[in-house]
């Protein structure tokens, strides 16, 4: 008898003719996922089995195997020889000590001697003479024996799902740039768009020393927790000190978040385009803060040459961001009490509905090129 993990994944059958390039990249994101613990993971027939590996490592198995995008579900279960005396003895170790059951089995190896249902009832009758604290209800069973009759003379045996995180495997959509902020919308929207496929590059600006080193680590530790759903991450540090300095100095101070969003975007288009990034990815929410109304959008979105920005969150409500913070488990990082640059030199009253014109009146008492190159120049690289 051996333990093994089953692996069901999602949308990928769907994907017609690119179906082989889909399944490759899902079992390389499979394989990095399980890097440093041993094991071997097979296809078999529709689904992926994991097997070899140390007993006791099947915990640790599920809980990177649940952050891999493109599994629907998982299934610790066992592996016995398709004999009705071993499949038994497998289905009394993985039931639940009492309550109501059924069994339900899926017979593919068509020579097995006995049909489903037959298998099914056999084995049902036999855990309910061994175990007094069973019964059987068919109709709403507090859990389900599955029983699989394989083709290659092996049989799985398994009791629960575990939902996994679905979506498409993380490299089958492009390349995105994640603007990172240490808060708690921006991991969201990068989990979001991973999730649909695209690997994730994350670029964040600091502006040291008026932010410190815990909100740079902040931010560091949001990069890994999200490493783990995109198979790795690249994480691009740039300093927008001297951009805050100068507008400071020279601008309007209502104009701060305004005029260094624009920044940003520029630093983040050019970013993109040298490491190859497709689209620019935001946490940004309609009407969320004052840099969020339709106005604050337009000027920022007005630098952008060239890609597409993608704002996954423009829709939510806060307490919607805040649920999937925490279910991916960013939260607790997230709330972190440190400053972000953002906050550095904040007027009292920012401008909420910024008009164009006004903005790039603003904007023309800097040397936007100047600030732009000497910015770039900071760039720092990080990879998890
Ligand atoms: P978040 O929770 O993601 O910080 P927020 O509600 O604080 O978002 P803003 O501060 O207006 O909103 O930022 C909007 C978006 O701009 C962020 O979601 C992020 O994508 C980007 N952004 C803001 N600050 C930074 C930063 N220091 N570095 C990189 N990106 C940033
Ligand atoms: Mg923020």
């Amino acid at each position: 008898m051996e333990k093994v993990v089953i692996i069901r994944y999602s949308e990928i059958h769907l994907k017609g003719k690119n179906r082989g390039y889909f399944e490759r990249i899902f079992a390389a994101n499979m394989e990095k996922a399980l890097k440093g613990i041993r094991h071997e993971i097979r296809r078999r027939s529709g689904r992926y089995l994991v097997e070899n590996f140390e007993e006791g490592d099947e915990e640790r198995i599920v809980k990177r195997l649940s952050k891999v995008f493109g599994i629907h579900s998982l299934s610790i279960g066992l592996k016995v020889p398709s004999d009705m005396n071993e499949i038994f003895a497998a289905a009394m170790q993985v039931s639940d000590e009492s309550g109501t059951f059924k069994v339900e089995t899926h017979r593919a190896d068509k020579r097995f001697y006995l049909t489903s249902p037959q298998i099914s009832a056999e084995i049902g009758g036999r855990l309910l003479d061994k175990n007094k604290n069973l019964k059987v209800d068919v109709h709403e069973p507090e859990f389900i024996i599955n029983i699989d009759v394989r083709e290659d003379g092996s049989t799985l045996v398994f009791n629960k799902f575990i939902k996994c995180a679905d979506g498409m495997p993380v490299g089958t959509a492009g390349r995105g740039l994640l603007l990172l902020s240490g808060g708690i919308d921006s991991p969201v929207a990068g989990h979001m768009i991973a999730k649909r496929g695209m690997k994730i590059d994350c670029l964040h600006f600091h502006s040291y020393p008026y932010t410190n080193m815990q909100a740079r680590q902040k931010v560091m530790d949001l990069a890994k927790i999200l490493s783990e759903y995109t198979c790795g991450i690249k994480v691009t540090v740039i300093s927008v000190k001297h951009i805050q300095e100068e507008i400071h100095k020279n601008c309007n101070g209502a104009y701060m978040v305004t005029l260094l969003r624009r920044f940003m975007m520029r630093l983040a288009e050019r970013l993109a385009i040298k490491d190859g990034d497709q689209c620019i990815i935001t946490g940004e929410s309609l009407g969320q803060v004052a840099s969020q109304t339709i106005e604050g959008m337009t000027s920022s979105n007005s630098v952008i040459e060239k890609l597409p920005v993608l704002r996954p969150l423009c829709g939510f409500d806060k307490n919607e961001i805040i649920e999937r913070s925490r279910n991916i488990g960013a939260y607790d990082v997230s709330i972190r009490p440190y400053e972000d640059c953002c906050t550095v030199f904040l007027p009292d009253y920012p401008i909420i509905k910024p008009k164009l014109e006004d903005v790039l009146a603003e904007e023309a008492k800097l040397d936007v090129q100047g600030l732009l190159d000497e910015a770039f120049a900071t760039i720092e690289v990080t990879e998890f």
